[in-house]
């Protein structure tokens, strides 16, 4: 195989991941040099997070663009007209060694479309992480797609070499799927992502008994979801996430704004803007169920069923609760500490560690890095000046967007205008 076919391949196959965002992109600068193989700048270089909490870079890439199905919000749709390309398995596993000796990557996000069916596919994504772990003796970063539908027996052996594992949901209800993408069923990705989840249980439990027994998808499994593209409003969502979480112990659900890619009266019309602040909201929403103690349906429910963009999902959940502040910094508990606007953990922390030494004023809350443009109106602390006093949630709400600048700014003018 020529060195140009190769390459067209990378740049086609490279390209196609990039919808992926399991797995956060980024752009290496690094380029060619000396004729070598390869070219990482632009080409599919993305970043994960190992098992222990370290940045990795991951070449990118799918093993083919092919599929057989037809998900309408998918580039790589059967009924698409682009070029298409297919790696060999051996293919991946030289293009992948070559550029870990180059230092370009760490390790490999490998994907694919559905080559005949979901067993032919996963078969073959085994077969690198096999080939990369056995033959080459890659102690590199492995994170393998599930193919929604593939059998036990595959996701058991995908976990003994992946270090992380994900099938993507995609479409947060069945609804939306089987408008969308009728070939799937929701039963496709749970079948999968069941037998990750014991198989981890499993190794664990082994593991604390005989230290020997082989490592299971370390870094756990996480999965994707398609943000709209069908309809669904942020509570139904973020319900979504919430049930796989708590029954799949997933370590990370991605949210990716729906980017316009056909002409499809199923789906929002072409050159419409990709909702990245929306996205961004339910991160912050996803981050406050997972680390600061907030059940789902106390920021969405029947009666707010979506983010307000022009606020965090924090402060909005404040506004909407002014029964329960001030809160006094001096002593409430972490669980109400965290649900101050403008605190962070790490504050939340520091300022639980300082107050057993003195009693906390403003110099002190901005010493630990508290945001008291926001936090002002929620807390009482020793200078006990309570910014609150009878001001209304709206006007709370007004003076600190007042004083606020957000990178997302110019984003949310936009998208607002949208509506007007
Ligand atoms: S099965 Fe996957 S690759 Fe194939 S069209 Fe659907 S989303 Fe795209």
């Amino acid at each position: 195989m020529s060195f140009e076919r190769i390459q067209e391949k990378l740049n086609i196959l490279a390209d196609a991941a990039k919808y992926d965002v399991s797995c956060s992109s980024s752009g290496s600068k690094r380029t060619n040099k000396d004729k070598g193989l390869g070219n990482a700048s632009g080409m599919g270089i993305c970043h994960s997070y190992t098992e222990d909490g370290r940045c990795v870079s991951l070449l990118k890439i799918l093993l083919t663009n092919y599929c057989v199905f037809d998900c309408a919000y998918c580039v790589t749709r059967k009924s698409n007209d682009i070029k298409r390309a297919a790696f060999k398995v051996q293919e991946v596993v030289d293009l992948t060694i070559n550029f870990y000796r180059r230092n370009y990557i760490e390790g490999l996000f490998l994907s694919s479309g559905i080559f005949k069916n979901a067993d032919y596919t996963m078969e073959r994504l085994v077969a690198v992480a096999r080939k990369l772990r056995l033959d080459e003796n890659f102690n590199g970063y492995i994170h393998l797609k599930s193919i929604p539908g593939a059998s036990d027996e595959l996701m058991r052996e995908a976990g003994l070499y992946a270090d992380r594992l994900s099938v993507n949901i995609e479409i947060p209800t069945k609804s939306g799927l089987k408008r969308l993408a009728p070939d799937k069923k929701r039963e496709d990705f749970i079948k999968p992502m069941a037998k990750v989840k014991n198989e981890i249980i499993k190794y664990k439990a082994e593991k604390k008994v005989i230290k020997s027994t082989p490592k299971y998808a370390p870094a756990g499994q996480s999965t994707q979801m398609i943000i709209g593209a069908s309809g669904e409003n942020d509570f139904q969502i973020m319900q979504t996430s919430n049930h796989f979480y708590k029954h799949f112990n997933l370590k990370r659900v991605y949210y990716s704004g729906y980017v316009p890619i056909s002409n499809d009266e199923r789906l929002p019309q072409l050159g419409s803007a990709v909702p990245m602040l929306r996205e961004n909201r339910l991160y912050q929403t996803d981050w406050l169920m997972r680390f600061y103690g907030f059940d789902v349906s106390e920021i969405l429910n029947q009666k707010h069923q979506n983010l307000d963009l022009d606020i965090d999902p924090k402060l909005s959940w404040a506004l909407r609760n002014l029964h329960e502040f001030p809160v006094d910094i001096n002593s409430a508990d972490k669980r109400m500490l965290a649900r101050i606007p403008g605190l962070g953990m790490r504050s939340v922390q520091k300022i639980m560690n300082a107050r057993r030494f003195r009693r906390l004023n403003w110099e002190h809350l901005k010493k630990i890095g508290v945001a008291l443009n926001r936090a002002q109106y929620f807390i009482i602390c020793e200078s006990n000046a309570f910014e609150r006093r009878d001001l209304t949630s709206e006007k709370i709400k007004g003076l600190i967007l007042q004083n606020s600048t957000s990178k997302y700014h110019n984003m949310l003018s936009n998208q607002l205008s949208l509506f007007t």
